[in-house]
């Protein structure tokens, strides 16, 4: 493995994880180990010193009953007896000098305690100490107690049980912890590697994506975990941006299509009044033909920037408050004519008076948009329908209604798309622009606009408004 990846390992999170957890787990052990070896420990000491206590109460009946010749012979025969290298007896004055012992050949590197001389002095009944001698293997334990007023046992044991649970325990503790180590660390190891597998798989796709593969998705196992969730998540916008992409490229493909019809036929008309143009009036009336076709490329570049800054509310939109129903039949008398023209019946039902707050300007062109598609879209002999009411007194509804062309199922969710144009309506002459318009329009007003339509039989446009509350008009006036 090269040092970089080395390196590159130490920074992982599943190398972290693993860490923590064999950390974790090593200390833990450690704690249940140490606690189980206080727990034995005392409890051997406990044992030890029960059996020098009940020495020291046989020796106390002995010089009581037989006296202290007894207890002299009997110190050496239980010693002797025992083991004179795991027991000692010393009989000691109140001064600390001994003057009756065991075979104390052993021990004979163990001094009188004079603190605990002192103490047995001062009134306690026994003292006990644990000592450590140079080349023994075993500690001793040793008790001084009162025989009676004027003699003082000494009597030690190698405390052999105890460095024999030493040994078994450091050997079983070396090995067990080793062994516990290592499992954490595998353990640990597999269960970091499980949890991050799904983040893998998700860095994995990002890469892929990042390698220009958009279609790449992250496998989801079902399980609902929260790996599950990222990767459902990540799915998702994956989804949402390769539709936004996709829209995008077909909203530049419209664009440039419809930017490139205009500015062909400019130099279409130019190249033919060059080339056969001999008379002043046929340069006028391509100078006229330019003007008309560069003023509908700056409506179309005018009407993408509007739309943009209402979309994103850039330009703030006035809040003034408006006569609503004055405004719609206005709308009504001035889209009458081109009606007649085509032979479109418009007629118009606003029987309620209703008041708006907002931009007096983009209501109208709202409304002109979709009036101007109805008769647009109707052939003649058609009816266009427009009509205002009121819903709970919360929303006014604005329908244009005809019985024009339609919309197809296919085409029905994308007519508010910049640039979307029906099949059946390219014949007709426009952008693509206008429904776009007027839904950002309804949209920055707080309302929105709903579309219900079947081909060759018309369509129903609804905007719909918040009403304003009475303090907000008084609030405006
Ligand atoms: P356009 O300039 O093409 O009218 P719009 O954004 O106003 O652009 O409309 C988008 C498309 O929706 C139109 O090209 C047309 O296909 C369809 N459409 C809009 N209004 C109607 C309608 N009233 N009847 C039938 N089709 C319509």
């Amino acid at each position: 493995m090269s040092l970089r990846k080395r390196i590159n390992l130490r920074n992982t999170l599943a190398f972290r994880l693993t860490l923590w957890y064999a950390g974790i787990f090593t200390v833990s052990s450690c704690v249940a180990f140490l606690l189980f070896y206080i727990l034995i420990t005392s409890f051997i000491r406990e044992r030890t010193d029960q059996e020098l206590l009940s020495q020291v109460n046989r020796f106390s009946t002995l010089l009581v009953t037989e006296g202290i010749e007894a207890v002299k012979n009997d110190a050496v025969i239980e010693a002797q007896a025992a083991g004179i290298k795991k027991v000692f007896f010393r009989l000691l004055s109140l001064k600390g000098q001994v003057f009756s012992s065991s075979n104390i050949s052993y021990w004979k590197d163990i001094d009188i305690n004079e603190v605990a001389i002192k103490e047995l002095l001062q009134g306690n009944s026994s003292v006990f100490e644990t000592i450590t001698i140079p080349d023994h293997k075993d500690k001793v334990r040793i008790l001084y107690a009162l025989l009676s007023p004027s003699i003082i046992l000494q009597v030690g044991q190698a405390m052999e049980s105890y460095s024999r649970f030493l040994d078994a325990f450091n050997g079983i503790f070396i090995t067990t912890m080793t062994f516990l180590i290592f499992v954490a660390a595998g353990v640990g190891w597999f269960m970091a590697r499980r949890a991050v597998s799904g983040v893998e798989a998700v860095t994995r796709t990002a890469q892929k994506i990042s390698g220009g593969t958009l279609e790449e998705r992250v496998p989801v196992k079902t399980q609902g975990d929260e790996i599950d969730q990222l990767a459902t998540t990540f799915n998702q916008m994956l989804d949402r941006i390769q539709t936004l992409l996709i829209e995008i490229k077909e909203m530049s493909d419209n664009m440039a299509h419809d930017l490139r019809s205009p500015i062909t036929r400019i130099r279409g008309i130019a190249e033919v009044t060059l080339t056969t143009g001999k008379s002043l009036s046929e340069y006028e009336s391509m100078a006229a033909n330019t003007i008309e076709e560069c003023d509908r490329l700056l409506d179309m570049i005018n009407t993408m920037l509007m739309i943009s800054k209402t979309e994103s509310g850039v330009d703030k939109l006035s809040r003034e408050e408006i006569d609503l129903t004055g405004l719609v039949r206005d709308a009504c008398v001035l889209f009458e004519p081109p009606a007649e023209d085509k032979g479109v019946t418009l007629s118009c039902d606003v029987p309620v008076r209703s008041h708006l707050i907002g931009d007096t300007r983009m209501i109208q062109r709202m409304l002109s948009n979709l009036l101007d598609n109805a008769i647009k879209y109707t052939p003649s002999g058609g009816t266009v329908s427009v009509s205002l009411s009121e819903n709970d007194e919360r929303d006014v509804v604005i329908t244009v209604k005809d019985t024009g062309i339609g919309i197809s199922p296919s085409d029905l969710p994308r007519i508010f798309e910049r640039f979307y144009r029906c099949d059946q309506s390219r014949s007709k002459p426009g952008i693509g622009l206008g429904l776009s318009l007027a839904r950002a329009i309804a949209r920055a007003h707080g309302g929105d606009i709903t579309v219900t339509s079947r081909l060759n039989q018309g369509s129903t446009f609804a905007i719909t408004l918040p009403t304003p509350k009475s303090s907000e008009i008084r609030g405006v006036a």
